[in-house]
């Protein structure tokens, strides 16, 4: 099994760490990860040596048929060819998004690509769930972000010049990261409330000691797997609205909302945001699919109508060590799941759910676009 280095600019996270290496290893599996790959994590190649790993400039030169190769990031157009043909290339996110090469060179080089944010929300899986581990890291993060950016405190104050009062934080979308986000702006001390179309998480969300706001009843807003609907035409004006009544009265708002396989839906619109008190700020977690506010700018921090507009990406990596770490356990737990003992090699095997969920492409042949 070859680990890569990241090669994606601002990438630090690192697809096995010391420990998990180490694991591999007393499973019998043979690792050989790049000089350097950790570093950028706090991960020396020492330490990896330490584990039982071999250190390579070239880690894939040492692979044959069928062998892994683990990343985090999916590889750029001038690194696919450093993945040899036949390997079984596992990285938290494979999928083409509208690059037509990406798709022609699983094919071309018979890859099997395994997609783990593909994985299904089971039981069975719930250790593998990368995206689980990493919304929680965008979660937290987005919080403090928004904390540094407000210019206000967050908890409430009572001091001998007055009382303070404390912040108030209204959070979109109260999935893995938006739960998160409440918990750490409610141990900061804020005043938290949360929206979300699925009326499952109020009892999460007050659980957290947050006020659930609720729209109007939305019948069948869960799909089967538990993710979200797209909410359109009527249904979404009225969400919007009800939005409005509290962002009026929040000094910040954190938004995540997503729905499976769409680009991010519009909650902020460009006069919604005009709404907010002048200093206030909006962290846009949804920003790598689009964003949730219309005024986003992915990647780039803005201030429109005396709002301030966070569009942070790839938040996990600027928690690389512990972010690696958790990345690193979930690929564990998958390649422990599919590993033969005996072949030595990871069993591609499409009557497991597991494998087929997030089995993008194999010998050749694309079994999922996207
Ligand atoms: P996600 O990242 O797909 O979406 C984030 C949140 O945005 C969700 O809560 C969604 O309902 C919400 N959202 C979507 N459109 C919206 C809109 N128009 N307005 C307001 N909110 C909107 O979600 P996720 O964090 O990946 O979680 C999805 C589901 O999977 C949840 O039910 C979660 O509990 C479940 N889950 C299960 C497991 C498991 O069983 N292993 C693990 C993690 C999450």
């Amino acid at each position: 099994m070859a680990v890569l280095k990241e090669s994606v600019e601002g990438e630090k996270r690192v697809a096995a760490v010391p420990a998990t290496v180490e694991k591999m290893v007393g499973a019998g599996i043979e690792v050989v990860v790049e000089g350097g790959a950790g570093v950028a994590s706090g991960f020396p190649d020492a330490d990896y040596r330490g584990a039982g790993a071999k250190v390579d400039t070239r880690p894939e030169s040492t692979l044959s048929d069928g062998d892994v190769v683990l990343k985090v990031q999916r590889p750029s157009a001038q690194e696919v060819d450093r993945i040899p043909e036949r390997a079984v290339l596992v990285a938290y996110s494979l999928q083409a998004r509208g690059d037509a090469w990406v798709s022609e060179a699983w094919k071309r080089r018979r890859i099997s690509a395994i997609s783990l944010d593909l994985l299904p929300r089971i039981a069975r899986a719930q250790s593998m769930d990368v995206l689980s581990s990493m919304a929680n890291i965008g979660g937290y993060k987005s919080v403090l972000l928004a904390a540094n950016a407000l210019g206000k405190f967050f908890p409430m104050l009572m001091t001998a010049a007055g009382t303070i009062l404390p912040a108030k934080v209204l959070v979109l979308g109260a999935g893995v990261a938006g739960l998160q986000a409440i918990a750490t702006a409610r141990r900061l001390g804020a005043l938290v409330a949360a929206f979300d179309v699925r009326p499952a998480v109020k009892e999460q969300v007050e659980s957290l000691g947050a006020r659930f706001v609720a729209a109007e009843a939305h019948e069948g807003a869960e799909d089967a797997r538990g993710y979200a609907k797209e909410v359109t035409g009527d249904a979404a004006k009225r969400e919007r609205e009800a939005i409005l009544k509290e962002l009026a009265q929040s000094d910040v708002c954190i938004t995540t909302a997503l729905v499976p396989g769409k680009k991010a839906p519009i909650l902020l619109t460009a006069a919604m945001v005009q709404a907010m008190g002048l200093g206030s700020v909006i962290v846009d977690l949804a920003a790598e699919q689009g964003g949730n506010c219309e005024l986003t700018e992915p990647g780039k921090d803005v201030v429109r109508h005396g709002v301030t507009i966070l569009g942070p990406l790839n938040l996990p990596s600027t928690m690389a060590p512990q972010a690696s770490q958790l990345y690193s356990r979930n690929v564990l737990k998958f390649l422990l799941q599919v590993f033969d003992k005996e072949t030595k090699k990871i069993a591609v095997d499409r009557n497991d759910e597991i494998v087929r969920s997030c089995l993008i492409a194999h010998d050749g042949e694309m079994l999922q676009t996207g």
